[in-house]
């Protein structure tokens, strides 16, 4: 019945009976404006978990840009129903002084990995995720939480941080949910017109194009690059770039498995998209 709560100490509360009566507790951290992509992530927490915790919180130390954070939409009242059709459990959706009450003097910084593809665009970002998941992880203490792929990068943040710190969680990684025509769901392709949504497409092209490049046996990243620039000669390009997966250095040849990742800006809007591909030997 989706129970609604802002304050840490209620939900701890809530959490703890639940947790003593030996339930399993699985957490999806979200920035709410819920879509098919957050509801795929809360119907595996709804399969392999026994409570099932949505965070609806947006959070403001991951923005770079204070224009971004203030047009990030804010739909509370359909992300409780669309939170109340999967099964969740509690809705944790507290203030930015619940979080913050006071200065935050303690960061996470899993430094390496943020030096490519999304860290240089937006300094400070993942900064701002790993911490705040990091709260949200001492604050819910999950069994379980859930990640899109979409955000990669967030993810092998993610997965390094409770490596490193002995976190006690399962990070579950859940595959990207597309439209038809291939764009990545996201809470911003709202922000595009008609048009822009149209033109949106080419991301997510030029990734599967560069994709099927690697399965047909190209392995220089330079070659594959410029093969794809075409489809996305109409948007603005921030970054199209192959890495290793795990470490998210750049490659120049593809040896084994790698992610293919890309940000582009179509007008004020920037869309992110990746995929991954393992090269037959
Ligand atoms: P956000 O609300 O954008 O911070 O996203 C919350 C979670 O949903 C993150 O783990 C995202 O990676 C995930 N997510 C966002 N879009 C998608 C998508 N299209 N498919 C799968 N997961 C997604």
């Amino acid at each position: 019945m989706a129970e609604l709560v802002a304050e840490i100490a209620a939900f701890r509360e809530l959490l703890a009976d639940r947790r003593q009566a030996g339930k399993t507790v699985g957490l999806v951290p979200t920035m709410g404006a819920l879509h098919a992509g957050h509801r795929r992530l809360l119907e595996i927490a709804r399969a392999e978990t026994d409570v099932v915790v949505a965070s609806i919180f947006v959070n403001p130390t991951q923005f770079n840009r204070q224009d971004d954070l203030h047009q990030y939409p804010r739909t509370l009242e359909q992300d409780l129903a669309v939170c109340r059709a999967a099964g969740v459990d509690l809705v944790f959706a507290p203030s930015a002084t619940e979080m913050y009450p006071q200065a935050q003097l303690t960061w996470i910084d899993v430094s390496a990995l943020t030096q490519h593809l999304c860290g240089p665009g937006r300094p400070g970002h993942f900064q701002g995720v790993a911490t705040v998941v990091m709260k949200l992880f001492q604050i819910a203490q999950p069994d379980r939480a859930y990640f899109g792929e979409k955000d990669a990068q967030q993810l092998a943040v993610i997965h390094r941080m409770v490596k490193d710190l002995n976190v006690p969680v399962t990070v579950v990684p859940v595959a990207t949910v597309r439209e038809p025509d291939g764009l990545a769901l996201s809470s911003r392709n709202q922000h595009l017109s008609p048009s822009e949504r149209e033109q949106a497409a080419v991301l997510s092209q030029a990734l599967f194009a560069a994709r099927d490049l690697v399965e047909h046996g190209e392995r220089s990243a330079a070659v594959i690059a410029s093969a794809v620039a075409p489809i996305l000669k109409d948007v603005l390009l921030e970054y199209f770039s192959l890495v290793n997966p795990e470490n998210l250095l750049p490659v120049e040849r593809v040896e084994g498995p790698v992610l293919i990742a890309a940000a582009i800006w179509i007008g004020s809007t920037r869309l992110i998209d990746n995929v991954k591909v393992t090269p037959l030997a």
